[in-house]
């Protein structure tokens, strides 16, 4: 017998419930520890299995101890049929961890994403029978769980799409104007869902309009997700998938509202912050707005200024830069978007441990987005097993700067584009760089002179102190180990 230990606000609290709750609460703090340690590569392999471990006592304790409003456990029959899914899902994820490649990586957070998304506007739509006759407060978050669900599940499969290059970007005017009236019409009908709750004998049983209505508000979330990140350009899909991410979060602590339960209320909370934050400063570190980037205007339009006079490029010969590398004390490599294209990370690691041989300081440059995802530039450094003391944040390498013998920008360029700080009519200007110009010597790896994301000219390569290696960037860093092995 479960002994009763106390009645709250009409509920009874009894022995099961109470050690229930309780689980749920070590689940979250096993969360949120799991967060900490996720901020720092060395500790996010524990972070990711303390948070896992919270998950898997809230569903243990969940299937052991919950019970209905009529004091009945789980039936046997479910706890199969909760067991195979949880199986299942298991396995999936342990198949897709083994295959999926590092730089597969942000397609499959969409597609994780895509999961939960639906997973929370499922919820809202078996609940919702029960919760349009109650309270205002149980009508709206199955309202919005349903809403914010079905946008970020379709969303993040279009955005998964997208990033595996099997879907197009439609940058149509008219996709505006789409999506706003979409919008215009979803909040609508959940507005009006909500100011019109059914008469408590209804509960379980809604009248068919109601089912109509709801399946309706269900198809037209979906097909906004759509929408909204079709016009999205493709390099701007970390961003958009940082925001679903934070969608998805909020429409899981609205599942959570739904079933009353702390774990998934406090889970969801915190992938939703997070995800929120992440969107913020990804955005800062480009120096532009949320709006921005969902609307697309950033690579074509305002950067026209000081195109014009761009003076005199000058070549470095792989013997020279063999040499003045050699000859260095500081060395500090500037990894971006084209290391990754050139697949020069291991590399890379080779020029810097040759380099540190030869009493040479070698530092890796680190911004915030390098690269098209976050982090990009640090999981491939790891993957060629580069220290992960080497990797400085850009904050911190600046004031540095210099003096540093010879600044190594590879693949980089509006990381390092000076116009962020000269030229306020380009669009990347008031975008917080890494001041390669300011190091006594600049050799800058590319195939040519390539324009970056935001498709504007580099000055930086026009300094006096600035000298190109042209070339991919792997062959570049390869012949030119092989120089100063022969020196
Ligand atoms: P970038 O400005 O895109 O420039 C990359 C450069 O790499 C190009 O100029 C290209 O020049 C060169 N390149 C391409 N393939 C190469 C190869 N095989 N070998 C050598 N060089 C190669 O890159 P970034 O400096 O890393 O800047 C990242 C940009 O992406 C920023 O504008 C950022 O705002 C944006 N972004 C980042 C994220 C994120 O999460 N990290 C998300 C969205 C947008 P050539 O063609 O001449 O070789």
């Amino acid at each position: 017998m479960d002994k009763v230990l106390g009645v709250l606000d009409g509920v009874e609290y009894t022995v099961g419930s109470t050690l229930l709750e309780l689980s749920y609460l070590i689940a979250a703090l096993l969360f949120v520890y799991g967060l900490k340690l996720l901020s720092h590569p060395e500790t996010a392999r524990k972070g990711n299995l303390w948070a896992a471990g919270g998950m898997g006592l809230a569903m243990l304790t969940t299937l052991l101890l919950h019970k209905d409003h009529a004091g009945a456990g789980i039936s046997l029959a479910n706890v199969w049929i909760i067991l195979a899914a949880i199986g299942v899902g298991t396995a999936a994820g342990w198949i897709i961890s083994r295959r999926v490649k590092m730089t597969a990586m942000p397609q499959l957070v969409s597609l994780y994403n895509a999961t939960g998304g639906a997973a929370s506007a499922l919820v809202a739509l078996l609940e919702y029978p029960h919760a349009l006759a109650g309270d205002v407060g149980s009508i709206l978050v199955t309202v919005l769980g349903l809403i914010i669900g079905s946008v970020a599940f379709s969303g993040s499969m279009i955005a998964y799409g997208k990033l595996d290059g099997k879907v197009g970007d439609i940058k149509k005017p008219f996709m505006t104007w789409l999506n706003l009236v979409l919008l215009a019409v979803v909040l609508g009908i959940g507005i009006w869902i909500v100011a019109s709750p059914l008469p408590a004998g209804q509960a379980g049983n809604p009248p068919l309009q109601m089912i109509w209505v709801i399946y309706a508000l269900f198809a037209l979330s979906l097909l906004y997700g759509v929408t909204f990140v079709m016009p999205i350009g493709g390099a701007d899909m970390p961003v958009v998938i940082s925001l679903l991410n934070a969608f998805t979060g909020i429409a899981a602590a609205m599942a959570g509202f739904i079933y009353n339960n702390q774990a998934m209320i406090l889970g969801g909370i915190l992938v939703g912050s997070a995800g929120m934050i992440l969107t913020i400063l990804m955005c800062n570190a480009m120096n532009r707005s949320l709006l921005n980037v969902i609307i697309g205007a950033f690579g074509g339009g305002g950067g026209a200024a000081a195109e014009g006079e761009q003076g005199i490029i000058k070549e470095i010969t792989l013997s020279d830069a063999a040499v003045l590398l050699s000859y260095s004390q500081k060395v500090v490599v500037i990894p971006g978007y084209g290391l990754a294209v050139a697949q020069a990370q291991h590399a890379a690691h080779e020029l810097d441990t040759l380099l540190e041989s030869k009493g040479v300081e070698v530092k890796y440059a680190i911004h915030p987005v390098a690269g098209r995802m976050p982090g990009h530039m640090n999981v491939l450094l790891a993957e060629a097993d580069v220290p992960y003391e080497k990797l400085v944040e850009m904050d911190t390498i600046n004031p540095d700067m210099p003096n540093v013998d010879v600044a190594i920008v590879v693949g980089a360029n509006d990381v390092v584009n000076p116009a962020a700080h000269l030229d306020p009519g380009s669009p990347i200007y008031g975008m917080p760089i890494i001041e390669a110009g300011q190091a006594k010597n600049i050799i800058v790896m590319k195939r040519g002179m390539g324009k970056g994301y935001a498709g504007i000219e580099n000055h930086l390569f026009f300094n006096d102190k600035t000298r190109m290696l042209f070339g991919n960037a792997k062959d570049s860093i390869q012949k030119l180990v092989a120089e100063i092995k022969s020196l």
